[in-house]
């Protein structure tokens, strides 16, 4: 194509007036203008179209526009977009939370709305909190959690993420101090942990994690022996165990959900992302038995003293239930079994550049570790022209697709990422 082609007017008009998302505005190179979607493609207003490498911030699990999820938010839009849920009900929530409580292990069994993931981990945090306060225990109120950890952007879940991430290292002050230590892998890790945890567990009402892969700070993996300790030290200390599964819930690693990989079951488990098949905001706080009964009582005070507005949205519970009909319709941890494998052996040849520390990949997350990123955005541009949508941060450049994935597609996101590495590494080196 030659000249760049004139931007739309409401992109003209609208990005002097945007605030775009974790964007330097005056450094960063504008947005791509996106015209539609289709399958796992990103069709440009200018006529290109590229392979999304990381469904949509890991949330389109079906590709884009998948003709099931799009015609059941036709219906409920026709039929009623949404209802207050206090006093009232309906039926896409009401089918939502009896088809996730009967998905998750244990007796997960009480589902909470929210319209964002951050929000749906302030939930389990206050349900955590008031759990204690209901059996009169006033001073359990702080949390246990990890380095590498992240649970959202609001005030509340960045005191529960890792306090040296630059999206929120420089608010320290801002939030409620929380206990953020090393997540215990050795076995001399696991002991220090335990002497921790019993130093200070009658201060906290529980320990919160993402089971497996920490994403957004890192992209690191660890064992399900991890994840099995840290719900037995739960258990010796009488403290609760929040899973975070926003990420890696519905799939992602090859099983419904990561905890029921490390046969573990939290007392409560935060899901959102891939829950409406990247369509609408939706998020879910999952609690146990234990915890519902502490507040199932005569005193309206016991009760929790929570609700967003839109919780509950008719119109965001029936593309979530589409969404779900598709895991158990079409064969989705097949098909994340096979994009691993792909993966691994495209990835690979990543480990010999020079600069590359480490390549790895768990279920439908393909990770190339560098020493440093340097210039993202030169990084990031260069995927675009490779007719890829892959957005590289911190250190790392990954790889997230849909599910739904071609054999073809996958191959072109890999091969850009060798090629791109490849040439990271020149750059870099030169
Ligand atoms: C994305 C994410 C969140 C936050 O979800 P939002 O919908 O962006 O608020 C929380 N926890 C984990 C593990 C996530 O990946």
């Amino acid at each position: 194509m030659k000249g760049e082609p004139a931007p739309p007017d409401w992109f003209t008009e609208g990005y002097a007036h945007i605030w775009m998302p974790y964007t330097q505005m005056k450094t960063s190179p504008p947005p791509q203008a996106v015209k539609s979607t289709e399958g796992c493609r990103i069709l440009l207003e200018d006529g290109r179209e590229l392979i999304d490498g990381i469904a949509s911030w890991w949330s389109a699990c079906h590709g884009y526009n998948h003709p099931h999820i799009v015609a059941a938010i036709k219906r409920q839009a026709e039929a009623m977009p949404h209802v207050m849920l206090a006093g009232l009900s309906n039926e896409p929530a009401f089918t939502l939370a009896a088809r996730l409580a009967a998905m998750t292990p244990g007796d997960l069994n009480r589902v909470f709305f929210s319209e964002s993931g951050s929000v749906s981990v302030e939930i389990a945090m206050k349900m955590a909190v008031q759990f204690w306060l209901n059996q009169g225990h006033e001073d359990r109120k702080k949390f246990i959690a990890f380095k590498d950890g992240y649970h959202g952007d609001t005030i509340g879940t960045m005191g529960v993420g890792d306090p040296d991430n630059i999206m929120h290292g420089p608010f320290s002050g801002l939030m409620p101090e929380q206990l953020v230590v090393e997540l215990p892998r050795t076995e001399a890790e696991m002991a220090a942990f335990e002497t921790f945890v019993a130093e200070n567990a009658g201060i906290c009402a529980g320990i919160i994690m993402e089971p497996l892969v920490q994403g957004a700070g890192g992209m690191i993996f660890h064992e399900a022996e991890t994840v099995r300790f840290v719900r037995e030290v739960c258990d010796r200390h009488d403290l609760l165990l929040i899973l975070d599964e926003i990420m890696v819930g519905l799939g992602r690693l090859g099983s419904q959900f990561a905890c029921t990989q490390a046969g573990v079951i939290p007392d409560l488990m935060t899901l959102s992302k891939s829950l409406t098949g990247g369509t609408m905001a939706l998020a879910a706080t999952i609690a146990s038995e234990r915890i519902f009964d502490a507040f199932y009582a005569d005193e309206l005070e016991r009760c929790l003293m929570h609700g967003p507005t839109y919780t509950g949205n008719a119109l965001a519970c029936a593309a979530a239930n589409a969404s779900l009909d598709l895991f158990e319709t079409e064969p989705r941890l097949e098909q994340v079994g096979r994009i691993a494998g792909h993966l691994a052996g495209a990835l690979e040849p990543c480990r010999d550049v020079p600069g590359v520390v480490d390549v790895r990949v768990r279920g439908a997350i393909g990770v190339v570790e560098l020493d440093a990123l340097g210039d993202m955005y030169w990084i990031r541009g260069r995927f675009v022209e490779e007719g890829c949508w892959v957005r590289p941060f911190g250190n790392v450049v990954y790889l997230m697709p849909s599910f739904t994935i071609e054999d073809a597609e996958l191959a072109q996101l890999t091969d850009a990422t060798r090629k791109i590495v490849g040439e990271w590494s020149e750059r870099h080196g030169a």
